[in-house]
């Protein structure tokens, strides 16, 4: 069997094919494109379709042959897409294009059972002694974080806004590592990260690394007392001071009615 030459028969019946094609879109069947050879006796003729919005595309018109027979027979006719086609961006499961804050109130994001960022914990117990020993160390959950998914987190986060190298952290006057507001971490994570608490700082409630810092750093500026405030004055322009701690005898002010100290009215 030879499919690359057409079948002569099939190869000739352009006319026939274009008929075929302006069937289904009367008007809309452009120049003729050419013939592809499917297998022996089956030829593919192909005409651009002239609607606007099928730019690129393609009326492909599938004739065959019996053999020890000249009739011809439409196999398929289509609209296919040709190299220069418009076509939609290839589709993407939901799992591949969710992104990180889209999950909503109420959403349910399910975690296939051979997720990488987990494993299962090879640890059960009922009693609750051991049960709180274990929970100290992250045990007693049915699955827990897989060496890859520590690794994921730590590069996410080391290299994102919490790491070292985000402007705020490369202005800060010191690392979190020296900080009073750091809250360490527990387990396999603790050497690299913690938690900040402090309510001014931007990170507050976050995980940060040790090296990462901002300007609210607990020992970044000292901040000195407040001094004591002034004694009180007291305006003596319109009143006779008489005697008194402060000039006069209370009730002895003539010519008092304006005597207020500053500030009061
Ligand atoms: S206040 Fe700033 S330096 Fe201190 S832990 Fe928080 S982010 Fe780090």
């Amino acid at each position: 069997m030879n499919t690359d030459v057409a079948d002569a028969t099939l190869a000739e019946a352009i006319d026939f094919a274009r008929a075929t094609a302006e069937q289904e879109a009367p008007g809309l069947v452009g120049d003729y494109a050419g013939v592809e050879v499917d297998d022996e006796r089956m030829v593919t003729h192909l005409f651009p379709t002239l609607d606007p919005a099928y730019r690129g595309w393609r009326w492909a018109v599938t004739l065959v042959r019996a053999p020890m027979t000249a009739e011809i027979t439409v196999d398929e006719v289509v609209l296919l897409p040709g190299d220069d086609a418009l076509l939609a961006p290839p589709w993407v499961p939901w799992s591949e294009r969710l992104r990180p804050g889209d999950l909503g109130v109420g959403d349910l994001l399910p975690t296939p059972a051979d997720d990488p960022r987990l494993v299962p914990t090879m640890f059960s117990t009922e009693d609750d002694d051991e049960q709180d020993i274990a929970f100290t160390f992250g045990l007693g959950r049915s699955r827990m974080l897989s060496f890859d998914g520590r690794l994921d987190a730590v590069e996410r986060w080391y290299a994102g806004e919490p790491g070292p190298e985000a402007p705020i952290a490369r202005a800060a006057p010191a690392a979190c590592a020296s900080c009073g507001f750091f809250v360490q971490l527990s387990g396999a994570l603790r050497q690299a990260f913690g938690v900040c608490a402090n309510a001014y700082a931007p990170d507050d409630g976050r995980v940060v690394a040790v090296d990462h810092g901002c300007g609210a750093h607990s020992e970044a500026v000292v901040v000195p007392s407040s001094p004591a405030p002034p004694p009180p004055l007291l305006d003596e322009h319109g009143i006779d001071v008489v005697g008194g701690p402060l000039g006069h005898d209370p009730g002895s002010v003539t010519d008092s009615d304006t005597a207020e100290p500053f500030g009061h009215s």
